[in-house]
């Protein structure tokens, strides 16, 4: 066995409620669901960023993506949905995953972060923008 959970699943060493599968992901529902329905599609390849993840691989995750929220719409009848990526150091396991879940009105869910002194100007755009150039 792995020592990652995700790596588990995917070698069916470890149960899933599994969804859906090709050569290259996965989805199966999370243990610890935020909504009834909540997915997780994840990379079979471990890696823990997406920077890491080829786009071909991104693009099939959110092909799923685009399958699955009609499919939430039909079966609990909701109109809205989250979408929640962690990289890096919180990225549980180091697996890269999407999370997918259905949302209802004051389901409890929301951000939480810290009101910091956070500088929000041009100069803060031009920095990440000089980047990409
Ligand atoms: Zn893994």
């Amino acid at each position: 066995m792995s020592k990652c959970a995700f790596c588990n699943i995917i070698n069916r060493e470890c149960e899933s409620k599994l969804i859906y599968e090709t050569e290259s992901i996965v989805s199966f529902l999370d243990r610890d669901p935020i909504n009834e329905g909540h997915l997780l599609i994840v990379p079979k390849i471990h890696v823990d960023s997406i920077e890491k993840v080829s786009l071909e691989v991104l693009n099939e995750m959110f092909i799923l993506v685009q399958k699955i929220v009609p499919i939430y719409k039909k079966i609990y009848r909701v109109e809205g949905y989250s979408i929640m990526q962690n990289g890096g150091q919180f990225c549980d396991f180091g697996h890269f995953h999407l999370h997918l879940f259905p949302r209802y009105p004051n389901d409890g869910f929301g951000w939480t972060y810290p009101k910091g002194p956070f500088e929000y100007s041009q100069k803060v755009a031009e920095r990440i923008r000089k980047e990409l150039e």
